[in-house]
């Protein structure tokens, strides 16, 4: 039976629902926000949406087919999806406003990477295709590399960017959070539906409390809402269910944080059996920061031989910049991590150093090469050691990263004895896929009841 939201709704819920936040200003410029993972980029916009942007989540995988008529096939599946996302929602837009539509008044947001790995193009690529299209060349794409920092351009003070960053980043941790506890919480749920719906009111909860709080960092406040989130959260849990196998899922950001994209797999892996982990939004911000701070260094020590002294001071200043915000990020993370253990033992991430330190240990890959390999390699190894059941690594078809990850883990793995799935997808439904994860959970099924599961994981 799937359960209706008001039921499995507590009181607090409506409690905290603020009347009106009152700054979102009519009339400016549409801040349009990808939705990638769901629930961060509802935070994320309601973060803007407290500092008087008007921020709103594009809809998502409506416009897949436009996307793929207006690429080749040669490109990545998130840019296919990111593509159909902004031209549906412009046509949307376009067909519902008529004669008012204006796409100079929207600003989309893409983020850019460096690195060799073709997300960096993304955003130009996007605006070639926006350029050809009569009308959308005057849509603003706000796509600022990772040496920002990710912050979009133009549409706020810039007394207040810093602290829009630091809410931002807060945002990502609570979303981190909100996911976790539905992977904990709903293998375990007395009703099926309930924590899906539990969790989507969750979110509407969070939403409004970072159009109330963001603009004066008020995070305290924030944190007592998700703290009495956690708390409703352990009612949907039925205590008579035994812990499942725990298995940990990592891979390329986008398909392992876009449901539609991945097929909705942790939903697949939980119907055989599984709880799942699936590795964060705040790992890949840290570990942007944690690759600059590195970078930085490794440029200042260069300059520093050759005393060179100019360059070198620029480099100093680079390091002291990611330094801070790294340094920045893990306390926010601690310091929140440290509030919802009181209430429920979920799994916190890996300090990015740490996981540099693993791949060092066993020279597997060198974060000198970067991409996101660097976290998937280390983070299968962290879990494995910890005592997960099975891992599952999820990517684009065709993803360089994610296939170089495959190579090097799979020997790996099998050596351990530990069960482990490369899981590429693109748009095509792949008629073995099914049976693979259900071998899959078999083996992790196997794995547990010999080895038992982590202990610092557990659902009850
Ligand atoms: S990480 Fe993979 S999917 Fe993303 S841009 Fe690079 S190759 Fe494409």
């Amino acid at each position: 039976m799937v359960m209706d939201a008001k039921a499995a709704t507590p009181e607090f819920f409506s409690a905290t629902l603020p009347q009106n936040p009152g700054r979102i200003p009519v009339g400016r410029k549409t801040l349009l926000i990808p939705e990638m993972n769901r629930i961060a980029s509802h935070l994320v916009a309601a973060t803007f949406r407290g500092f008087g942007v008007t921020a709103r989540v594009l809809g998502t995988y409506q416009g897949l087919d436009l996307g793929k008529e207006y690429t080749s096939g040669k490109e990545c599946f998130p840019c296919q999806i990111t593509l159909g996302d902004i031209l549906y929602f412009m046509e949307k837009e376009k067909e519902g406003l008529g004669a008012a539509f204006d796409p100079a008044q929207y600003a989309y947001f893409l983020p850019e990477s460096d690195g060799p790995c073709r997300f960096g193009l993304y955003s130009k690529f996007q605006r070639i295709v926006l350029d050809t299209l009569p009308g959308l060349q005057q849509l603003k794409i706000t796509s600022v590399t990772t040496k920002d920092g990710y912050l979009p351009e133009g549409m706020i003070g810039p007394d207040k960017v810093l602290d829009l960053r630091k809410v931002a980043y807060f945002s990502f941790v609570v979303s981190d959070i909100l996911d976790r506890l539905l992977w904990r919480i709903r293998p375990y749920e007395k009703e099926v539906g309930m924590a899906d719906a539990f969790i989507e009111k969750a979110m509407e909860t969070m939403e409004h409390a970072f159009e109330r709080f963001a603009l004066h960092k008020e995070f305290d406040r924030i944190l007592d809402r998700l703290q009495q989130i956690l708390q409703g959260g352990k009612e949907v849990v039925n205590p008579a269910i035994p812990p499942k196998p725990l298995v940990g899922v990592v891979g390329e950001i986008y398909l392992r944080m876009h449901s539609h994209a991945n097929q909705n797999l942790i939903r697949m892996l939980e119907k055989y059996g599984a709880e799942v982990v699936n590795a964060s939004m705040t790992e890949w911000v840290n570990y942007v920061s944690y690759d600059g701070l590195r970078g930085a260094k490794a440029e200042f020590l260069l300059y520093l031989k050759q005393c060179r002294f100019r360059p070198m001071i620029g480099y100093l200043k680079g390091m002291l910049a990611f330094g801070l915000d790294l340094l920045y990020q893990e306390h926010t993370q601690n310091k929140v991590y440290k509030r919802i253990h009181k209430i429920m033992d979920l799994p916190e991430d890996h300090k990015i150093s740490h996981l540099e330190h693993i791949l060092n240990e066993d020279d597997l890959y060198s974060f000198d090469i970067a991409t996101e390999a660097c976290l998937s390699i280390a983070s299968i190894i962290a879990c494995a050691r910890a005592g997960y059941n099975g891992m599952v690594n999820v990517y684009p078809f065709t993803c360089m990263p994610s296939t170089t990850t495959a190579a090097i883990v799979k020997p790996y793995m099998n050596r351990l004895g530990i069960p482990y799935l490369d899981a590429p997808y693109d748009s095509s439904i792949q008629p073995g896929r099914e049976a693979a994860l259900r071998t899959f959970m078999y083996q992790a099924e196997q794995h547990f009841k010999h080895h038992g599961r982590t202990k610092s994981a557990s659902p009850h």
